[in-house]
């Protein structure tokens, strides 16, 4: 593994103060253990160990010793915009649980490469007209809409411009925000979460209809079992919801058909030959074609249903280009791979709904709402005010549109998975951990020590107990010039990090 080595720290005005009280090269080497976090959390205190046969107590770590009587942890957050070293941790870690859902490792086996995989997406359905190139990723847009006319508001129905940039401030706004369905959209987005749990159950229920059993197995009176579906497969999927221009979410997955064992419900047995990666493919498109889930109404009267939009997607998965595509010609030709699909749901991960990181943080009072109005397009304003105005009626109080406001009333987390997709964030970070313990800075193997010098096997030994004590002390950094060299870490450690995994990708063979 090759270091970069960090410059010598220059003369400049933000290494004054800590250049004057000699902690400069103390806490830069904090800087580099945080990768150069933006706002990391400051701590106070020690940690040491327990002797369980002498009962001595000898501390291992005081931070005392460190620039400021501090230890600085990284924030985490996964937003690039907030914190750039961060968010590049969680997109790794995002990746890792995408990419071995589809290939295995990380506790998965390699077995489940052979699953039929599907990538799909499902959007909003319409709330009213907004600006549009009218084209998919990639192709020249058209013309926007082509209708004469004006509204009952005065505005124009129709848009005549080509929006080719796709970068245009227009696009996604609606042409006439009186017209546009604000309310609707803002509680389709604080149900699309139980929306996609209502269409995997319903594509089950398709598929048990499909080939002919129950949904559901269960035990007769004569204490037979009937088999249902849910007995011998699984839907496995990780998905990742993303801001769209039009301030509505929608959904990218991956989804994965597993075999089921009741007998041994944490294995990933192969499905049954019947369950084709065509038979999830007609069936999910089925369910999202007709599922609904009830939506609270505006005013407490009456309730409308949820659905998904009429644009989806299906696409396979192919795994170095394996299994055949059971001959589905319902589909287009193109298939992807673990590694595209892992890039591109990892990068949706880390991205803000709003430019300039207006909305990267909940609202908490309408001094607040008032502060970030002005740094938003006219149709997010709008969306972020209803979510606020409707969070404050009592009968939608459950739907915690306040505090999701920021989110455009979405309550819903970021990356979501099914329990046997893969492995969890707190995996990963655990895995680092265990990394760090296990290797020196360099990244060569050594032996953790424990307090008395012993060499440590793993940290709940019983011959030694931890302890510690550690007081929040602030977040951020306590001085202007520190968030400077902060800035110059993260710069440093991402270089590192990418010259890193370079070397791996030249490693693996192709
Ligand atoms: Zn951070
Ligand atoms: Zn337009
Ligand atoms: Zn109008």
């Amino acid at each position: 593994m090759t270091t970069a080595t960090a410059p010598p720290p220059a003369l400049t005005p933000e290494t004054a103060a800590r250049r004057a009280d000699g902690t400069l090269e103390a806490f830069r080497a904090q800087l580099d253990r945080v990768a150069g976090c933006t706002r990391p959390i400051r701590l106070s205190g020690w940690s040491g160990q327990a002797d369980t046969r002498t009962g001595e107590i000898r501390r291992t770590f005081d931070s005392a010793t460190q620039p400021d009587g501090t230890i600085l942890i990284p924030c985490g957050n996964r937003r690039a915009s907030v914190c750039p070293s961060c968010s590049y941790t969680y997109a790794g870690d995002a990746w890792q649980i995408v990419h071995s859902g589809l290939t295995g490792g990380r506790g998965v086996p390699a077995e489940v490469a052979e699953h039929p995989g599907l990538f799909v997406t499902v959007t909003a359905p319409s709330f009213g007209m907004v600006h549009t190139r009218n084209a998919g990723k990639g192709r020249p847009a058209r013309t926007c809409h082509r209708l004469s006319g004006t509204c009952p508001h005065g505005q124009p129905v129709g848009c005549w411009r080509t929006h080719d940039d796709p970068a245009d401030p227009l696009l996604g706004q609606a042409l006439c925000l009186a017209c546009y369905d604000l309310t609707g959209a803002v509680l389709w987005n604080a149900t699309a979460a139980r929306l996609w749990k209502r269409t995997v159950d319903l594509a089950y229920r398709r598929m048990a209809a499909q080939v002919g059993m129950p949904a559901l197995g269960y035990t007769r009176r004569d204490g037979t079992r009937r088999v249902g579906l849910r007995d011998l497969i699984r839907i496995s999927y990780v998905k990742v919801a993303e801001g769209q221009q039009r301030a509505l979410i929608h959904y990218h997955a991956v989804m994965r058909l597993d075999g089921f064992d009741r007998d041994n419900p944490d294995a990933w047995p192969p499905p049954p030959a019947w369950a084709t990666g065509k038979l999830l493919a007609a069936c999910w498109r089925w369910a999202v074609e007709r599922a609904r889930e009830p939506c609270p109404s505006p005013t407490g009267a009456g309730a409308h249903d949820a659905r998904w939009g009429e644009q989806h997607d299906e696409q396979h998965i192919a795994v170095d280009g394996g299994a055949e595509l059971d001959g589905d010609t319902t589909m287009t030709g193109r298939r992807l791979s673990p590694q595209a699909v892992g890039n591109y749901l990892a990068k949706y991960t880390t991205k803000s709904v709003a430019d300039g990181g207006a909305l990267d943080r909940p609202i908490r009072k309408t001094a607040d709402l008032f502060a970030v109005l002005p740094f938003l397009n006219p149709h997010q304003a709008a969306m972020v005010k209803t979510a606020w105005t409707l969070g404050g009626r009592r009968h939608l109080e459950a739907l915690r549109l306040r505090a999701n406001a920021h989110q455009y009333g979405y309550r819903g987390h970021w990356l979501t998975k099914s329990r046997r997709y893969s492995t969890t964030f707190g995996a990963c970070r655990q895995e680092r951990r265990d990394w760090n313990r296990t290797h020196d800075s360099a990244g060569n193997p050594r032996t953790p020590l424990d307090a008395w010098n012993r060499p440590l096997e793993n940290d709940t030994g019983d011959e030694v107990i931890a302890l510690g004590s550690w007081r929040f002390e602030g977040a951020g950094y306590r001085l202007a010039g520190d968030a400077q060299l902060a800035a110059m870490a993260a710069d440093l450690a991402r270089s590192r990090r990418e010259a890193a995994r370079d070397a791996r990708d030249t490693a693996r063979p192709s």
